[in-house]
């Protein structure tokens, strides 16, 4: 094996092990809360959270590159060009998110039928959110929907596990952070600088652009090949 393809390996064990670790906390936080007479709602099928602007460390967004097939590589490059239009003049985090859920319609990763195509080696940013409330809450609009409505959801939180004002569990929103930032003083340790951005941008400058060789020859043919492919945008991804 050479340096190079060592160095990716470890990257992706190192993410498999994180993966694992939180999916074992994630289960076993459920059956705790659940015992305890709490209610979440994730399951099979549910997608509403897909809607929403998934951002992953580059190991994670290189093994979901691995398991592509043509027509998902093909909806993750639609997906990331079209991002890389609407973007243009966005520099708010608030704002890009918003646009992100009303424009870009779900993850391109999921099947039609709902579920995760890449279930296996989806990222901690998704195993991490966890919902305390029915699914409609997961994608919706909050500046759309009535006061009475918005104060009667508020008021229904957990407010000892959520992150409130959200209704996903706080906890493993921060392990998820946690590993992420574990993972990126790995590539930090190993290549001198970590990558983190959208997955779906991730995703796709891996298979069209090689971004994982650009990465092993150092920081600035990294940042070449991200800008040549137009996506040197700090919303979109960044180098740290
Ligand atoms: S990677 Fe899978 S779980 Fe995550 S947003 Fe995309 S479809 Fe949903």
């Amino acid at each position: 094996m050479t340096q190079s393809s060592e160095t990716l390996k470890q990257l992706l064990d190192q993410a498999k092990q994180q993966q694992m670790f939180l999916e074992m906390f994630v289960r076993s936080w459920v059956d705790d809360y659940r015992s305890g007479g709490g209610a979440v709602f994730c399951g099979k099928g549910c997608r509403n959270c897909c809607s929403l602007a998934v951002h992953t460390g580059f190991a994670e967004a290189l093994a979901v590159a691995g398991q592509l097939n043509r027509e998902k590589e093909r909806a993750v490059e639609r997906y990331a060009l079209t991002l890389r239009e609407l973007v243009g003049g966005v520099k708010e985090l608030p704002q890009y998110l918003r646009l992100h859920r009303d424009a870009m319609g779900g993850c391109p990763l999921l099947n039609d039928d709902g579920a995760c195509s890449v279930y296996p080696v989806r990222p901690l940013t998704c195993r991490s959110l966890i919902s305390t409330r029915e699914s409609v809450w997961c994608g919706a609009d909050f500046s759309k929907i009535a006061p009475e409505e918005r104060e009667a959801f508020v008021a229904g939180l957990d407010r000892k596990v959520v992150s409130f004002p959200s209704h996903y569990v706080a906890v493993l929103q921060e392990t998820g952070k946690e590993l992420e930032e574990a993972g990126a003083q790995q590539m930090r340790s190993l290549l001198g600088f970590a990558l983190y951005g959208n997955l779906g941008v991730l995703v796709h400058l891996c298979r069209a652009h090689d971004l994982a060789g650009a990465a092993l020859q150092g920081r600035g043919e990294a940042e070449r090949v991200i800008a040549e492919a137009g996506f040197d945008h700090p919303l979109l991804v960044t180098v740290s």
